[in-house]
């Protein structure tokens, strides 16, 4: 069966901005979605403004890979939905928040540091290499690739050391940040992506929506096998 996919958009730019709204007019959340669609997932969205944020239990439940996009009303996220996210990101499922997703309260809460960073607006150039060619998320790209416009995001980055390091990226203005981490947290897998600033058309590019696509196949949930908790007789029976 194919990889459940649901795209979380607060999609307040895209509403408030008739430039974002132009860009993408069917949402950031719409054009992530079609990409994925396209790349053979089942793939669902949900945004702020419905019941529950649009992840409710089941929906959640039923979610592999969560893929989330935010910056404006990261606060505006109940901590009942944020800690539901968390709790499956422990369960199992992937999480992959994209660009300002990094300052989401699920991402927050599932690193424990403020995720801090430096930034510039005014459309510099980010050049996207690739850190780490053996992973499958670096499957299908070339050793780097170009971003011809974006806003700058600047090392240090607050976050916990990485499990692995994707991507590196190099900014004009000459800041560079690590742009693709892998973590692990309980069972589940998360992959945070830089790139995506809502003023430009990021996510129509190819490279940028085959590492998203990729992102969702590694992050995906594996069998495993079942944990024991809790206090137990000895493994190893005597005599
Ligand atoms: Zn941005």
């Amino acid at each position: 069966m194919a990889l459940q996919v649901t795209v979380w958009n607060e999609n307040v730019h895209e509403r408030e901005e008739p430039s974002v709204a132009e860009r993408y007019p069917d949402g950031i959340h719409g054009a992530v979605a079609d990409a994925l669609d396209e790349r053979g997932f089942e793939t669902r969205t949900a945004t702020l403004d419905e019941d529950e944020h649009g992840l409710t239990e089941p929906v959640l439940a039923e979610t592999d890979v969560l893929v989330w996009w935010s910056h404006c009303a990261n606060g505006e996220v109940s901590d009942a939905v944020a800690s539901r996210v968390v709790d499956r990101v422990h369960e199992g499922m992937g999480f992959v928040p994209l660009h300002s997703g990094k300052n989401s309260k699920p991402f927050k809460r599932l690193m424990g540091t403020t995720c801090n960073i430096k930034y510039r607006h005014g459309g510099e150039t980010e050049r996207v290499w690739v850190a780490d060619p053996g992973h499958p998320i670096a499957d299908g790209l070339p050793e780097s690739f170009e971003i011809p416009a974006t806003e700058m995001y600047g090392e240090p980055y607050d976050v916990p050391e990485p499990d692995r390091t994707v991507f590196i990226s190099w900014f004009e203005g000459g800041e560079v940040f690590r742009s693709g981490l892998c973590y692990r947290r309980g069972r589940g897998r998360i992959f945070a992506f830089r790139p995506g600033h809502e003023e430009y058309p990021i996510f129509y590019q190819d490279e940028v929506q085959q590492v998203i696509g990729n992102a969702v196949e590694w992050a995906a949930p594996t069998e495993g096998s079942d944990a024991v908790w809790g206090e137990v007789e000895p493994a190893n029976r005597e005599g």
